[in-house]
């Protein structure tokens, strides 16, 4: 006997992308030990939980210390206080309703968009835009949905949907027939948009096709724009073809906290091979009940603490914050004559590299020329070539501070 692993692993291409940005970032700054650099890759909010948060963290956290208000398992898809405040918030705001049975709490849109696709049949069709949150890639070559990546930087069996600054960032429908479509806006990398009747051309898509689409709105409360969605489910019938994601990450700052959620409406269906029809909803509900504990009582507490008053108010202030930064980038970039796309609705400002210069090349001059670190584009994807990533998650002083360096460069 002998062990035999599962050998879609073996297709995966290790996630050159942050090693490499991180190699050449140290390779820099020992050659230059007094170099400021100034971090403009991060993907990560750099903001401390708000006092709303603490205080009910902590008082929950206390909760946890006495015999009395003791909290041992919880229920596996979150607590029905959560549930409830995501619905009043999140969703009746939008005009939506939902019931607590079809909203999933987790510990994050990264595991629910990765597991997601275990409760669909290995032979579906899947579609992902390009550039991509290598997620939904990566967990669907795991599970052999693929073959191996060709010279181009594409898995053969996956139908990539491009976006660029020709298409406005919009991606054109799938030329081949799918049956899983990935969305994730405001988008990660690309910080663009879709306008409601740009996305309600996807639901048309999934209903008439009877095809799935999985939204990722983890950056929805970036949004800035007034034709722009908060939740796929403002366009009419998305409950018939959507599952969507959020998550506390960006939005309040949960990503070293850990708390998530899916939304899986009762009327979405799917088929057996004998073409009856199934609900979705029960088979993630047996999914996570099955391989997840819920996420812990005082994340939860803190959690619903976000749509306190006080918590809204202290959140917006953070994402002002965000959104500050990104404006400064997006118009400096742009007084200097470069393209940039998102930063509106968005911390992400995808710039289109000048003289038509490859990802990398403009990664090394913002590098050494500016100490500037961004993410290469072609990193996310081959249409992701020729632009760079920037976020606004670095402070005031050091995003003014970039972009007064930047301006100081001559392309
Ligand atoms: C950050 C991010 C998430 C959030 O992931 P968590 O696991 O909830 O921290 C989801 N999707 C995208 C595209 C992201 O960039």
């Amino acid at each position: 006997m002998v062990v035999k692993i599962n050998e879609n692993y073996l297709k995966l291409k290790s996630s050159y992308l942050f090693v490499e940005v991180a190699r050449r970032e140290q390779e820099f700054i020992k050659n230059n030990p007094d170099a400021n650099v100034i971090k403009m890759g991060i993907g990560d909010v750099t903001k401390p939980l708000v006092p709303a948060v603490i205080d009910a963290f902590r008082n929950a956290v206390e909760e946890m210390a006495d015999g009395e208000t003791f909290m041992g398992y919880g229920p596996e898809q979150g607590y029905e206080f959560l549930a409830e405040a995501i619905i009043k918030n999140d969703y009746e705001t939008y005009g939506v309703s939902l019931d607590t049975s079809e909203v999933f709490i987790s510990d994050g849109a990264k595991c629910d968009t990765g597991n997601i696709q275990e409760i669909f049949g290995i032979g579906n069709k899947i579609a992902v835009t390009d550039p991509v949150y290598t997620v939904y890639v990566d967990t669907n070559v795991m599970a052999g949905r693929t073959g191996e990546m060709g010279e181009d930087g594409m898995y053969e069996g996956l139908t990539y949907l491009k976006c660029n600054a020709e298409n406005g960032f919009v991606p054109e429908l799938p030329d081949e027939p799918v049956d899983i479509i990935y969305l994730c806006y405001p988008n990660n990398p690309t910080g663009t948009t879709l306008t409601k009747d740009q996305l309600k051309v996807f639901v048309d898509y999934a209903k008439e096709n009877k095809a799935l689409i999985l939204f990722d709105a983890a950056y929805e409360v970036f949004i800035n724009e007034d034709n722009v969605p908060h939740t796929i489910y403002e366009i009419e019938g998305a409950k018939e073809v959507a599952i969507e994601f959020k998550s506390f990450s960006k939005t309040a700052g949960f990503t070293g906290t850990r708390c998530a959620y899916t939304v899986v409406p009762k009327e979405l269906k799917g088929f057996t091979e004998d073409g009856e029809e199934v609900e979705i909803n029960p088979l993630w509900n047996r999914r996570q009940t099955t391989k997840f504990n819920g996420v812990s009582y005082p994340v939860q507490r803190a959690a619903e603490a976000v749509y306190s008053p006080d918590g809204k108010k202290q959140i917006m202030e953070v994402v002002d914050y965000y959104m500050e930064n990104a404006k400064i980038i997006r118009e400096s970039l742009t007084d200097m004559g470069l393209e940039v796309y998102g930063g509106v609705s968005s911390p992400y400002i995808w710039v289109k590299t000048p003289n038509n210069m490859d990802s990398w090349d403009f990664f090394d001059i913002l590098l050494n020329d500016a100490n500037v670190v961004g993410t290469p584009g072609s990193g996310f994807g081959p249409s992701g070539e020729g632009y760079l990533r920037l976020t606004a998650f670095n402070t005031l002083e050091n995003t003014l501070e970039a972009m007064d360096r930047i301006s100081k460069l001559e392309f």
